[in-house]
This record gives C-alpha cells, structure tokens and sequence, in this order.
C-alpha cells in the first residue's frame, strides 16, 4: 500500500461531552450508538492512526441472530447462539457476559447497518470453531464486510491505520475468498473466478478513483466513514492518562496530546477501548507465556494494557 499523508491533528483542549470513548478501534462503534441517541461524543487515540488491531484483523465477526443471518435465513437463534457460547465458555467466565453478547450482537449490527456505509455478508461454510457442542453450527455464523471503498474517507482516508498484508495488486480478498482460493487445486473453477472477480473489482475500481480493501481494513474504514459523517471528533495522538471519579461514579479523564494534559467531562460514561497488552512484553511474560519475544504480536502498537492499568488503578474488576 502507498504511503499516505496523514491529516494534521486536532489540538485536544478541556471540554465536556457525554461519551468519552478511548481507543479508536471497535469503540468507534459505541460512538455511533451515542450519536443515534442524540449523544454527543468524542473518540480519543493514542497513535497517529484510527483503526488500531481492528484495521489489522481478519474482519470477521461472529455475532448469532444478527440480521444478515435472519436475511440469508438461517434459521438462527439468540436461544441457540446463548445455548452454544454457554457450552463453550462452560463456567469459565460469568454467564451473564456471553448472554450479553448474544443478546446486544444483533442490535450492535443493525445499527451499524444503519449508521456507516458498511455492507455485510454472511460467510456460509465458515463453521463455528465447536459446531459439535450444543447450539453450534457447522454452516456457521461468521458474517464479514463486503469489500469496501476507502476513496469515502476523502482527506482522511491517510488516517486509516494501514493493514498488515500488501498484496502488491488491487484485490480486496475477503475471508470467504480465501475459502476457494486455498481449495485451488480442489476446485480451480470457483478458485479463479474469485481471484478474476477481486482483480476486476479492484482494477476497475481504481479507473473510476475508488479504492477497495476487505476484511479488517473494510471494518475499520466503515466504522471510521460512519464517525466522520456523523461528525463525532477524533483527537489522534492523544492517550487517556488517568480517569476522574466523583465518589464512585466516572466522571471523565485527563489526557495527554504532545506533552499537554487536558481534562475531558463526560457526562453519560467512558468507554475503555483501548485494546489488550499485545505490547507489554512484561504482562504477556507473566499472564501468556514467558517464552514470547518482542514484536511477535500482529496487534496494532499503541496496545499497551494502558487502559486496563488505569481501569485497575481505580478499583476496576478486570477477568
Ligand atoms: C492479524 C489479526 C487478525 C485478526 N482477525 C480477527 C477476525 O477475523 N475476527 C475477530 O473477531 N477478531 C480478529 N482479531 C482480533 C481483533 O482484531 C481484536 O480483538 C479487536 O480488533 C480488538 O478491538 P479493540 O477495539 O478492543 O482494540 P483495537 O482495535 O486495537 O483498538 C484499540 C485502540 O486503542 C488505542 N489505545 C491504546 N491505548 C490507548 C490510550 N492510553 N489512550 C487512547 N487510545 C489508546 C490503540 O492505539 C488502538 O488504536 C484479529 C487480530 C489480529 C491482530
């Protein structure tokens, strides 16, 4: 991928909204919720780039009962997706937290349906990880987004992080792409015509100034093209440093943008969502595997575990 100049920054400065969301990967999702409620918000992030891991990953998301599995009749469930991850999580995490999962997972994709330019798919054949437990299925539910134009970003698409792979010709590949594609020799029909039908789009795309990517990178942009339109600003370069509390409630935070600090009020609540510690080589020694060298995580590097120190460092349950 070329390299892009990446928009100037805005300058943070105190304020007050009502949603203060830090890390600007998935938690651009919980601004766009607020924003449909008529709430104002503001996305913080700590690297120059919006998008972190999630503009890096595979852009699949598994989300049981969501509306492009209704679409695509599946015959999907909430009671079979809650029945499945209860099998598979099997008492190591509270019920409560998958069951809020695949209750809130097909609400959480009609509204992105509704406020960003993304367009999904459900990735049929794509199977569950345990289709042989109660509630799973060997069809799958996995869903990705169609691929998408990154031209919609105007004069910010140099903000996008860049994804991991150049695949050095315009082919948006999806993961169900890669299905037929790796079943090549099996069958070279389906396998080529996937391969011709990405080139031509991205090729053809290119003529007319539109500039397709898959997977991560499209779930990214999509999230990024719905806050830009919705007009929810975007302080890049600015890490969350300590959160503000009133008695037990939080009330905001201090952050840090080149050497300043500023205070954010937010009056409805923070968002956390700042990623894992996929680059705290001492927490990764101690909580994963002691044997794991520096730079052999492919998550985004802002992802320090900053967020959930500082959750922590107020008392915060982390499990
Ligand atoms: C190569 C790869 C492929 C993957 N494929 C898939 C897949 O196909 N399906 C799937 O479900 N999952 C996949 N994953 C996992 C998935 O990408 C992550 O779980 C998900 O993107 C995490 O989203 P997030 O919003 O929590 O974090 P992120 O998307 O990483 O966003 C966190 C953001 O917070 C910022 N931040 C960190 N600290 C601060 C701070 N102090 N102040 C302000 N901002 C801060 C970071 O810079 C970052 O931009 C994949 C991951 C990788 C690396």
């Amino acid at each position: 991928m070329a390299k892009r100049a990446v928009p100037p920054l805005t300058p943070a400065r105190d304020t007050t909204v009502d949603l203060l969301v830090i890390g600007a990967g998935t938690g651009m999702a919980a601004a766009l919720a607020a924003n449909e409620r008529g709430l104002s918000s503001l996305i913080v992030e700590k690297t120059k780039y919006v998008g972190g891991s999630t503009a890096r990953s595979g852009g699949a998301f598994w989300m049981p009962a969501n509306p492009v599995l209704t679409e695509a009749r599946t015959g999907d469930t909430v009671e079979r997706g809650r029945t499945y991850v209860r099998s598979v999580v099997d008492g190591t995490a509270p019920v409560e937290r998958g069951d809020a999962f695949v209750d809130n997972g097909a609400e959480t994709v009609a509204m992105l349906q509704r406020t960003t330019p993304m367009k999904f798919f459900w990735a049929k054949g794509y199977s569950d990880y345990h289709p042989e437990r109660p509630g799973g299925a060997a069809v799958g539910r996995t869903c990705e987004c169609r691929p998408f134009n990154l031209s919609q970003l105007g004069e910010e698409r140099g903000r996008l992080r860049p994804g991991l792979m150049d695949a050095g010709l315009p082919m948006p590949t999806t993961g169900a792409d890669y299905k037929w594609m790796n079943l090549m020799v099996r069958t070279p029909v389906k396998g080529f015509s996937r391969i011709f039908r990405r080139l031509a789009q991205g090729v053809a795309g290119l003529a007319v100034k539109r500039e397709y990517a898959a997977g991560g990178q499209a779930i990214a942009a999509g999230l990024f093209a719905g806050v830009l339109n919705a007009n929810i600003p975007v302080w890049t370069e600015t890490s969350l440093v300590r959160l503000v509390k009133d008695g037990d409630r939080v009330t905001g935070a201090v952050l840090e943008q080149n050497g300043r600090e500023v205070t954010v009020t937010a009056r409805r609540g923070v968002v956390l969502a700042a990623g894992g510690f996929d680059h705290d080589m001492e927490w990764r020694h101690k909580f994963q595997s002691e044997s794991l060298a520096d730079g052999e995580s492919l998550g985004a590097e802002g992802n320090t575990g900053d967020a959930i120190k500082i959750g922590q460092e107020i008392g915060a349950g982390v499990d």
